[in-house]
């Protein structure tokens, strides 16, 4: 078994040996692919052969991302899409048909929130939510469950939800247990080799790592890919394959961004924690955080995410953030770049008193995405803009 690095750099290539061949990955830039006889696209039409025929259905450069991320999460195959929300989506109807119910955390993506909120109900799926510690969760098994889906950490207030205890839980009663891995990328934990079915992933974020494309993958078994496979091909969320050469790029440098972008964030969340202005810090590497032992028992790192709450509320928060100089004013997350934003103003607008209350999430919260920048330069910043 080879390192994550070395899994980034070289797991899904073709055998790069010999004389005069590329050591990128070369893009194949087509939309469809030629076949020799009436006889190959027969065979092919019967599911005798497994040859490409067009890029919605699959194409050689994303094979390659498929193959790096299936090896990095532990998984038998992966299939990447044209979102995070693709991912998520094509994941989740590969699973649910109308009248079937799904339990989730009311701490979420606030997409993933509003996709179980605003388009399930119209195709008669039901989302029951529960809080992060899962109390009570068994009360919201119905014979009609099919799916138990959880992210952690959660966007944008990092709290956690026990692997252990939820995939005890789905195998209890059956469940299709999906996990969101995206805040903690597959150097941090590796759900599927806590018992998940499938782990799917915003791609656009750490896994690219440069906030210069839109990209998601799921992750799992061979039979639960197939049908992945056929809800992108039925909802066209597939991706391109000049996207997929900057995806295999950004996740060759995966290992060594996250490293640093921990120990950054680790110093970053120090400093704001000990700063008079700031209410709290929710960083799960801070002993403060409620879910910090459960970080260093299920994480081997705490992330490059933080949040935290100004004291002087939404308008604070909005100081704060209108005077940064190297931090950008930017949603998404997981770039070289440093980010800060307002969750109210982005991943949890369109959202009640209740539901931001349940999220979390309060109007002076700001979600910090921690770069590449030196440590000690993020946190000149941050004085100045907190001054
Ligand atoms: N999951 C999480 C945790 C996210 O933060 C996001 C986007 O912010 C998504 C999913 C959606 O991904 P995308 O924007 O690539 O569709």
């Amino acid at each position: 078994m080879r390192g994550p690095q070395t899994t980034a750099i070289h797991a899904g290539e073709p055998n790069r040996h010999g004389v005069g061949g590329p050591v990128v990955t070369e893009i194949v830039r087509t939309s469809t692919f030629t076949f020799s006889s009436t006889e190959e696209m027969k065979n092919w039409a019967e599911g005798k052969s497994k040859a490409y025929i067009y890029t919605r259905y699959g194409n050689p450069t994303l094979s390659v991302a498929e193959g790096k991320i299936a090896a990095l999460e532990g998984a038998e195959a992966a299939v990447v899409t044209s979102s995070g929300m693709a991912a998520i989506s094509s994941a989740l109807l590969s699973v649910l048909k109308q009248g079937d119910e799904l339990i989730s955390t009311a701490q979420l993506y606030g997409g993933s929130y509003r996709l179980m909120r605003d388009l399930f109900p119209n195709m008669g799926i039901t989302t029951h939510r529960v809080g992060m510690d899962l109390a009570g969760i068994e009360s919201l098994v119905t014979l009609r469950t099919k799916a138990l889906y959880v992210e952690t950490p959660t966007n944008p207030t990092l709290r956690l939800v026990d692997i252990e205890k939820a995939i005890a839980f789905a195998k209890k009663y059956k469940l299709i247990a999906i996990m969101d891995n995206t805040f903690a990328t597959p150097v941090l934990q590796n759900p599927l080799a806590a018992g998940y079915d499938m782990v799917v992933h915003s791609a656009t974020k750490a896994l690219a790592g440069h906030s210069d494309l839109i990209a998601g993958v799921v992750a799992g078994s061979k039979h639960w890919m197939e049908r992945v496979r056929h809800m992108v091909i039925y909802l066209g969320g597939s991706m391109d394959p000049g996207v997929a050469y900057l995806l295999i790029r950004g996740i060759k440098t995966l290992g060594v961004r996250v490293e640093r972008q921990c120990k950054s964030a680790m110093a970053v969340a120090e400093f704001l924690e000990k700063h008079p202005k700031v209410a709290c810090v929710h960083y799960p590497g801070l002993p403060s955080h409620p879910d910090h032992e459960l970080a260093k028992k299920q994480m081997r790192g705490f992330g490059s995410m933080l949040a935290f709450d100004m004291k002087g509320g939404l308008p604070a928060a909005r100081q704060f953030c209108d005077r940064v100089k190297l931090f950008l004013l930017a949603a998404s997350l997981g770039g070289v770049e440093s980010l800060v934003i307002l969750p109210i103003y982005s991943s949890h607008y369109n959202m009640s008193e209740e539901e931001l209350r349940s999220a979390g999430v309060s109007p002076g919260t700001v979600r910090v995405s921690i770069g590449l920048e030196d440590a000690e330069d993020l946190i000149s910043d941050l004085k100045q803009a907190l001054a």
